[in-house]
C-alpha cells in the first residue's frame, strides 16, 4: 500500500469558477522523493496544502497508511514542512528555533535539547545554534528551517518552493544537501518546484501539474525520454514543435510542403491533427542540398539559419523552418559543428536533420 494516497481530490476556492485542483489521483510511495512540478498556478501548493492539513479539500479523500487524514489538524500528521520564507521566530536562538515543534508537541527540555542539537548536525549547523536568525544567511536560515521541519522525526517532509530565494549556486548546493539528507534519513519528501531542472536533480518521481491536473507521473528521465504530451515534451527540457496532419502512410504533412516520419504515429489515425516535438540536441546540421536527394531513413526539413551562438560547451543555431511559421534551434557540440564544415551564418540555407525515432507526435 501506498504510504500517501489522493483519491479524486477537487478543490475549489470560493469565488473562483475554476478548481484549483481536480479530481487529482496520486499515490506516494513510503521513502520515495516525488516533486509536484509545474507553471506558476497549476495547483501545486494547493496539492501540498491540503496534505499538510492548512487547506480542506472539497471532495475526495486524502489517506496516510490507508487511513483518511483529513480531519486531523496539520501537527497531528506526522509531516514536517519547509516553506519559502523561512518564517523563523526572530527572537529565538537557532536552537530554540529548531526546537520549537518539540515544545509545541511538549516534549520536556533535556530531550528537546538533545534532538534539537542533533537536528541541527543533520544540517551541519551545530556551530550557529545560540545564533539568531538574521544572523545567518539565507541558505543558513533554510537549513535551520529543514532542521525545524526533521527534529521530531517526521515520517514526510514537505517544502513548498524551499530555494527559489536562494541566488544559482547557493540553491544547487542545497539541492545536494537536500539529495543526501534523504538519502541518509530515509524519509518520504514532498517537494514543489516550477523548475524543472531542480525537479530532475532531485526526484525519484515528478508529477508535472498543469491547471489542476496531473499531465504525467513518472521518473525524471521517463518524463525527458517518453513524454506523454506536449505539454511534458516542451516543459521538461527544451523542444522544437510543429503542427501539420497525419497522411495515410503515417507521415506528418507540414505547410511548404515537408514531410516527416516520427515513432509514434501509429497512436494516431491519418487525417488527424498532430503536433511534432524534436529536442533541439537531436538535431544535426545539413546542407541544404541534402534536403532536395531522395529520401533516406531520416528526416530533413529545410530552414534558413537566424543566428548562430556559442555557448561554451555548445553551438545554439536558431533557424526558421522553410514555408512554415516555426522557430527551430539546434544545440550542436563542437565537433558536430565541425563535421558540418563552418559555421553557419545569419541568411544560410541548411538543412535539419533528425531520426523518426527523435520525433514524438501528439495529437494537437
Ligand atoms: P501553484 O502552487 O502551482 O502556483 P496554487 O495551488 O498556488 O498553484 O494555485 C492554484 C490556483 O488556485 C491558482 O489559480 C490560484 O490563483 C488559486 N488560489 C490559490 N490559493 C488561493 C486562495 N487562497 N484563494 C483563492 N484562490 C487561490
Amino acid at each position: 500500500m501506498a504510504l500517501i494516497e489522493f483519491a479524486q481530490i477537487t478543490k475549489h476556492y470560493p469565488g473562483s469558477a475554476t478548481p484549483a485542483v481536480a479530481d487529482l489521483n496520486l499515490a506516494i510511495e513510503a521513502g520515495e522523493f516525488i516533486t509536484l512540478l509545474g507553471p506558476s498556478g497549476s495547483g501545486k501548493t494547493t496539492t501540498l496544502m491540503m496534505l499538510a492539513g492548512f487547506e480542506q479539500p472539497s471532495s475526495g479523500q486524502i489517506r496516510l497508511d490507508g487511513q483518511p487524514i483529513q480531519s486531523l489538524p496539520p501537527h497531528r500528521r506526522d509531516m514536517g514542512v519547509v516553506f519559502q520564507s523561512y518564517s523563523l521566530f526572530p527572537h529565538m536562538s537557532v536552537a530554540q528555533n529548531v526546537a520549537f515543534p518539540l515544545s509545541v508537541r511538549k516534549v520536556d527540555e533535556a530531550t528537546q535539547r538533545t534532538r534539537g542539537a542533533a537536528a541541527l548536525d543533520k544540517v551541519r549547523l551545530g556551530h550557529l545554534a545560540e545564533r539568531k536568525p538574521q544572523q545567518l544567511s539565507g541558505g543558513q536560515q533554510q537549513r535551520v528551517a529543514l532542521a525545524r521541519a526533521l527534529v521530531f522525526e517526521p515520517r514526510v517532509v514537505l517544502m513548498d518552493e524551499p530555494l527559489s530565494a536562494l541566488d544559482k549556486k547557493l540553491r544547487e548546493e542545497m539541492q545536494l544537501e537536500i539529495r543526501r539528507l534523504h538519502r541518509e534519513l530515509g524519509v518520504t519528501m514532498v517537494f514543489v518546484t516550477h523548475d524543472q531542472g531542480e525537479a530532475m536533480t532531485l526526484s525519484d518521481r515528478v508529477a508535472v501539474f498543469n491547471q489542476g491536473r496531473i499531465e504525467q507521473l513518472a521518473a525524471p528521465r521517463a518524463l525527458y525520454d517518453h513524454p506523454a504530451n506536449a505539454f511534458v515534451a516542451s516543459f521538461i527540457g527544451d523542444n522544437n514543435s510543429v503542427a501539420g496532419r497525419l497522411d495515410a502512410d503515417g507521415r506528418l504533412q507540414l505547410a511548404g510542403g515537408h514531410s516527416i516520419a516520427a515513432r509514434n504515429a501509429q497512436a494516431l489515425n491519418p487525417g488527424d491533427a498532430a503536433q511534432i516535438c524534436v529536442r533541439p540536441e537531436r538535431l544535426h546540421l545539413a546542407p541544404a542540398t541534402d534536403a532536395a536527394g531522395p529520401a533516406s531513413d531520416r528526416n530533413l526539413l529545410r530552414a534558413t539559419v537566424l543566428d548562430a551562438i556559442h555557448q561554451g560547451d555548445h553551438w545554439r543555431v536558431v533557424t526558421r523552418l522553410d514555408g512554415l511559421d516555426a522557430t527551430w534551434f539546434a544545440k550542436l557540440a563542437p565537433r558536430e559543428l565541425a563535421a558540418f564544415g563552418r559555421t553557419p551564418e545569419t541568411g544560410q540555407a541548411v538543412a535539419l536533420g533528425f531520426a523518426p525515432d527523435d520525433a514524438w507526435l501528439f495529437a494537437a
